[in-house]
């Protein structure tokens, strides 16, 4: 067999990403930062399994709707013919286990998710086959004081991370009736303008005409202003209930504009819509999007519980976070641990894992292809690993009982280094790391070069 035969090499799926390294701390910082503005408010996580029925999205979503329509993976479990959906969302199956575990039973419950959700869209910037969301749904509360509390939740993750540029855009859909009565006179509407309507458009008029508002088509704009608006067709109930929202909203500073023509694409929302949105992001400016879905439950069979909840779109997210700049990455590691012969080598572990014991985060230099290095191109990998200090043992310090001690990150180039005994290096480290002055370390020698 040819040495050299060249070897296929397989890659990822398009529009599937991997979160590099390099990323992490950033996905980090977020996720860290998001689950403790949650936590704040007294919501619990949920997880649930990346693959339900294809039964649970096509009713719960709407058959209708984009994401049912065209936007799934399904397949047939070819074990058992079982009919499955790699999830597009997470509220629906949230509702399932709350149903099916009877979450509400003893009152209404406040949760969060996150994790990978899977649509087959077009990829491109921001939009992705698989991509992440960290979302919150809140079961079994009818007023609009969740509602706002929800948004509220938003507005403090988004002051926590720095991102000062995006704006709350709120609506009400009103009930299924109200929205009957709209949808008749907005069909007529635009079959008096058939021929303004693009393909999309004509497609949608009898199968989910709200839709039509949501478009992006700029020759269509004009023709979507002028189109009956749903909030002229909300009742009493609807409309105390939207001005409830608005006003806690307003009591609390939380600015937002009203945009009628805002719909969200999934059927199970009703009253309460909301979106934020970013003008730095290109035309996937949406970051986070929700509402109230009153009936959901019922429609899986549930008791009758109103509810309300949003989703977040973490790449987008992350995206503002990195225009936002000045994010500060943590140290990868607090020590590198460099090394040269065996006994130094054996040491070496001991010593490491005596500071792992106190806290500290630590690499241990290991042998590459060509071995453990020298001295010289360990300490550039102590450099390159971003650790604040290099532990250096060889043949002299164990002959003496001490460690090299080198602060990497030090302006102090006279004083950054100090010959340190084994049994001291753990303290020194700590007390160096954490500023802590008390001990002396008089057995500690300070080594000029
Ligand atoms: P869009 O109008 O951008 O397609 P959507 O209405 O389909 O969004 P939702 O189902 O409300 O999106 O999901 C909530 C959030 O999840 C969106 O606001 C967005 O931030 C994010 N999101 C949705 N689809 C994708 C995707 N394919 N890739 C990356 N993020 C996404
Ligand atoms: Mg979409």
């Amino acid at each position: 067999m040819s040495e050299n035969k060249k070897i296929e090499k397989i890659i990822a799926i398009k529009g599937m990403n991997d979160i590099l390294p390099s990323d992490a701390p950033l996905w980090e910082l977020f996720e860290n930062t998001a689950q403790s503005v949650f936590k704040s408010y007294g919501f619990q996580q949920i997880r649930t399994p990346i693959v339900e029925q294809t039964a649970l999205f096509a009713r719960g979503l709407g058959a209708v709707t984009d994401v049912v329509e065209k936007e799934m993976y399904s397949f047939e479990d070819s074990m058992n013919g079982d009919k499955l959906t790699l999830r597009p969302e997470n509220t629906a199956g949230v509702v399932r286990a709350a149903i099916e575990h009877n979450l509400t039973y003893e009152g209404p419950k406040r949760l969060w998710y996150t994790g990978p959700m899977f649509r087959h869209e077009k990829p491109q910037r921001g939009r992705y086959r698989q991509f992440y969301q960290m979302g919150a749904e809140a079961l079994g509360f009818a007023g609009p004081d969740i509602d706002a509390e929800l948004i509220m939740m938003c507005q403090r993750l988004w002051d926590d991370l720095g991102l000062n540029n995006v704006r709350l855009e709120l609506n009400s859909i009103g009930d299924a009736v109200e929205r009957n009565n709209h949808r008749a006179d907005l069909i007529a509407y635009f079959e008096q303008h058939i021929d303004t309507l693009d393909a999309e458009a004509q497609r949608r008029l009898h199968s989910n005409p709200l839709r039509i508002l949501d478009t992006k088509n700029p020759a269509m704009q004009a023709l979507v202003e002028g189109a009956p608006k749903l909030l002229d067709y909300l009742g009493e109930e609807s409309l105390k209930h939207f001005e409830g929202v608005q006003a806690i909203l307003r009591h609390n500073s939380i600015p937002f504009t009203i945009n009628t023509r805002l719909v969200r694409g999934l059927d199970y929302y009703n009253r309460t819509v909301f979106e934020w949105v970013s003008d730095e992001l290109g035309a996937q400016g949406t970051i986070c999007a929700g509402g109230r879905y009153d009936t959901l439950i019922t429609m899986f069979g549930g008791k009758p519980t109103p509810s309300c909840g949003f989703a977040m779109g973490i790449e987008r997210i992350l995206d503002l976070m990195k225009s936002a700049g000045d994010i500060q990455v943590p140290n990868q590691c607090d020590v590198y641990l460099v090394h040269q012969g065996e006994a130094a080598q054996m040491q070496s572990f001991v010593l490491g894992e005596r500071m792992r014991d106190a806290g500290l985060d630590v690499v241990l230099h290991c042998a590459s292809i060509t071995g453990v290095g020298s001295f010289k191109s360990q300490m550039k990998r102590a450099d390159a690993s971003g650790a604040a200090y290099a532990v250096i043992v060889g043949d002299d310090e164990i002959a003496q009982g001490n460690a090299i001690v080198k602060a990497l990150r030090s302006d102090d180039a006279e004083n950054n280094q100090a010959a340190v005994p084994f049994e001291s290096v753990v303290d020194y480290l700590v007390d160096q790391i954490t500023g802590n002055d008390d001990h002396d370390h008089e057995n500690c020698t300070h080594l000029h070069h």
